[in-house]
């Protein structure tokens, strides 16, 4: 199925359930600085918000704000009952460490999952687990080759495609040419993770059977999105960018969210 259409299928019964539900779950975004990205991806986390439901409340800090100050924030919303979750978005400013707000989010609160406490698992890699499962491929002995070793995409990827049983080999930027394509070629699937235009083309080997899912967020010279693969790869799955790992990121927020109605 299009992936676009298997969000719309989900939030769809997100929103029902949440029509039926005992109470509404809360997310708070605390946004520091005004990156023209991060504007973006939180225009489009309020977005989903609305549609389905969750109450989602903005938080926004001057680019001036210290360390101290925002972990007083980050304080501030672990002990408000009335937030069920909230993430920081990133970037935050360079004075700013991002392990320092991490460790300072309530595990039971950290939505993004970028704590290893976290009782949320991070969003890429579920989107991209959940559409997987649901499209219906065979993980159990699966040859899972993942390109980039980030800690918010390869590693939780590794780490997910592992628990399901995958062979998984994560491949990074001092992985040689020709080892790439070897690992490649006996792929079944490949998550690429490289913030790199075009690099997967067709000049490599895949089996006609694999799943390519590409994660890259990438602009060309035009100024349009574009992924780590070149479109139309000589296999069985592809997932597009735009339009792809992208929203299933963004389901993957709002499928965490519905979690806290579990507990
Ligand atoms: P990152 O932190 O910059 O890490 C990039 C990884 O790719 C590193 O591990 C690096 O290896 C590896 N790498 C770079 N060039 C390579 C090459 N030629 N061959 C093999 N590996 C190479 O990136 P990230 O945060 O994981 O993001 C990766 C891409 O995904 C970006 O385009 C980002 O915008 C996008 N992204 C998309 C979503 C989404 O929801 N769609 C979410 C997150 C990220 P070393 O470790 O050796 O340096």
């Amino acid at each position: 199925m299009e992936i676009k259409e298997y969000v719309q299928i989900r939030k769809d019964l997100i929103r029902q359930t949440l029509q039926n539900a005992s109470r509404v779950p809360s997310l708070a975004i605390l946004q520091v600085g005004d990156n023209a990205a991060s504007n973006s991806y939180i225009r489009g986390k309020l977005k989903d918000c609305a549609e389905v439901g969750i109450k989602a409340t903005l938080f926004h800090y001057p680019d001036t704000i210290s360390e101290k100050e925002l972990i007083s924030e980050i304080k501030r919303c672990n002990q408000d009952p009335a937030i069920d979750a909230f993430l920081v978005q990133l970037p935050v400013p360079k004075a700013i460490s991002e392990r320092a707000i991490h460790l300072a989010i309530d595990p039971k609160k950290d939505i993004d999952g970028f704590s290893p406490l976290s009782a949320f698992a991070s969003c890429t890699p579920k989107g991209i687990v959940d559409y997987l499962t649901d499209e219906g491929f065979t993980f159990k002995g699966a040859n899972a080759v993942i390109l980039g070793r980030s800690n918010i995409v390869g590693k939780p990827m590794a780490k997910m495609l592992t628990g399901k049983d995958c062979n998984v080999t994560l491949l990074h930027s001092k992985t040689s040419d020709e080892d790439m394509r070897f690992y490649l070629k006996h792929a079944d699937l490949i998550v690429v993770a490289i913030g790199r235009l075009g690099h997967i083309d067709l000049s490599y080997e895949l089996k006609p059977t694999a799943w390519v899912v590409d994660v890259g967020i990438n602009r060309d010279a035009a100024g349009h999105l574009r992924g780590d693969c070149l479109p139309g790869l000589k296999v069985a799955r592809q997932t597009p960018v735009p339009g792809g790992v992208g929203l299933l990121t963004r389901l993957a927020l709002i499928t965490n969210i519905m979690e806290v109605l579990k507990r």
